[in-house]
């Protein structure tokens, strides 16, 4: 006998579950969701996206006022950092953020169930010795930070993302392992905060999934700014002491080992998919080769009445990824479709200058049967980036040479994780080049590089 009978149970309150919750709440179901955490949000309201964008944005700000406003004729004396001000600033972002969700849930009639979810059976979570009963069962249990063998993360000398947003002081060296999101984002925190930091990427370039010119270009400009990069490189171990971590570097394909010194050590080499304690394979819940809950296109997992959302199944480990799939699980157990289009998730870096990428790159390109044409237009050439003294990076458009449609869309400048929006909705569209070309785009604005840009796919950029 269930304590108590819901349409749907939840388990997991971060953008896939809560997000899930909600839009079925509001197409009429019963909801519960079940998060161990003391406080909603999931990874990203915690520890991720949010403290970590509210640590960029503070820094920027340092940044701005030590070398960047005397550019503008603004002088500014005495500049000091108030670390603890700062890491204030964020807990109270985060705790604003965390409590926005308990509102909404109460707002909602979505019932928090505390504690760590187990399926019982199909149709049946047990959470804190009661057993719940539900139509439907989403799993939206998220991703934990992947360890590297014998390297013991502390959260205090050797940290994951996690320490890395609460470090008690700016060491004067770290290094960080992996030349991804992760590492580039709180890389770049700690550096504006007087950090020398150093990257170990174990493949030849930084976010390697990106377009490569993307990619050369980013990193160039991270150098410009004193991050300093081991391309092709692992660490092998690391050992920490009372006065920093000790590590041994060798090349990624062997050879011979080197020491290095660091104060702290931030492990930033992906995520993986969290299924632990869930019950998964007594109720016949398959993983896919890499741990990643197996689903179908429908977000169907392997035992009927039980989907999964998130982190936790194949695919960009993103909030918005996320998001979009706990909205249209819930429509499509409320009789609807429930969409995603997974051509048009944006990946963005949250550096300076921004990174923001969707859809196809042009190695991908390269490789495929399609015949594709590029257009590009540097932040040089935009008055608006020049009276902001942001006149690094490009926006580049790939369009099929046929048909003229975006394929895909890679912007390395200031606000190109706003800038990547306008041409998400247009492929979103199905729109070409010329469409976005053709569109009014205000002047003088930074939205004028992605016209300039499309027009540049028909070879015919009007100001370069
Ligand atoms: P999660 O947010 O991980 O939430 C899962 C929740 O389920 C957790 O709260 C967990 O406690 C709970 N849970 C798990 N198992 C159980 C159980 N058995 N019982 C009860 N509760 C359970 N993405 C972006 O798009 N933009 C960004 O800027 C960004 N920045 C990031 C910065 C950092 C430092 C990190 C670490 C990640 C960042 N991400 C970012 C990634 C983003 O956080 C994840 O993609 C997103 O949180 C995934 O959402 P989710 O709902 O699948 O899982
Ligand atoms: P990541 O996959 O972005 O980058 C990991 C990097 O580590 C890769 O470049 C990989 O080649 C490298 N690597 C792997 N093993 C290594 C080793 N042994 N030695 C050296 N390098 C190694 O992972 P992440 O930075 O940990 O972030 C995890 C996920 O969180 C991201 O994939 C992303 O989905 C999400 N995230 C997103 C944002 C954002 O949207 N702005 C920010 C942070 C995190």
């Amino acid at each position: 006998m269930a304590d108590q009978s819901f349409d749907l149970i939840v388990i997991g309150a971060g953008p896939g579950g809560y997000v899930c919750a909600i839009r079925a709440a509001q197409l009429g179901m019963t909801v519960a969701c079940v998060e161990e955490r003391e406080t909603l949000g999931g990874t990203c309201l915690n520890v991720g996206c949010i403290p970590s964008k509210a640590l960029l944005q503070a820094s920027e700000k340092y940044g701005e006022a030590l070398h960047a406003l005397s550019g503008f004729g603004v002088k500014v004396e005495g500049v000091s950092l108030d670390l603890d001000a700062m890491l204030e600033h964020k807990d109270k972002v985060v705790e604003a953020n965390v409590k926005g969700i308990e509102f909404l849930f109460k707002k909602n009639k979505i019932a928090w169930l505390k504690g760590a979810a187990k399926i019982a059976a199909p149709g049946k979570v047990e959470v804190a010795g009661a057993i719940y009963a539900a139509k439907h069962i989403v799993i939206a249990s998220g991703s934990d930070s992947i360890d590297l063998p014998g390297i013991a993360v502390d959260e205090e000398r050797i940290v994951s993302s996690t320490g890395a947003l609460d470090l008690e002081a700016v060491p004067e060296r770290m290094v960080v392992i992996g030349g991804g999101y992760i590492g580039l984002e709180l890389g770049t925190v700690w550096q504006r905060l007087g950090a020398q930091v150093t990257v170990v990427e174990f493949l030849d370039r930084l976010v390697p999934a990106m377009d490569r010119e993307l990619s050369t270009q980013f990193q160039r400009v991270l150098r410009k700014q004193g991050m300093t990069f081991k391309f092709k490189t692992k660490v092998t171990g690391a050992v920490a002491g009372e006065d920093g971590v000790k590590l041994t570097l060798e090349a990624a394909d062997g050879g011979k080992s080197e020491e290095m010194e660091t104060d702290v050590l931030l492990v930033a080499v992906g995520r993986k998919p969290r299924t632990a304690g869930l019950g998964l394979n007594a109720i016949g819940v398959q993983l896919d080769s890499r741990g990643r809950i197996a689903t179908d296109g429908r977000w169907r997992t392997t035992v009927d009445g039980i989907y999964a959302v998130g982190d936790a199944i194949a695919g960009p480990m993103l909030a918005h990824k996320a998001e979009e799939e706990g909205v249209a699980v819930a429509e499509m157990l409320a009789g609807g479709v429930g969409h995603v289009n997974y051509e048009t998730v944006p990946g963005i870096v949250y550096t300076w200058p921004e990174v923001a990428t969707v859809g196809k790159t042009e190695e991908e390109l390269k490789t495929s049967a399609v015949a594709y044409k590029v257009g590009k237009f540097p932040f040089t050439a935009n008055g608006r980036a020049r009276a902001m003294n942001a006149t690094e990076g490009f926006v580049k458009i790939l369009a099929d040479a046929g048909t003229d449609r975006i394929l895909g869309c890679h912007i390395i400048g200031a606000e190109a994780g706003t800038l990547i929006h306008e041409v998400i909705v247009a492929m979103e569209f199905g729109g070409s080049a010329e469409d976005l070309a053709r569109s009014f785009h205000g002047h003088p604005t930074l939205n004028e590089t992605v016209k300039e840009a499309a027009l540049g796919v028909a070879g015919r950029a009007i100001h370069l």
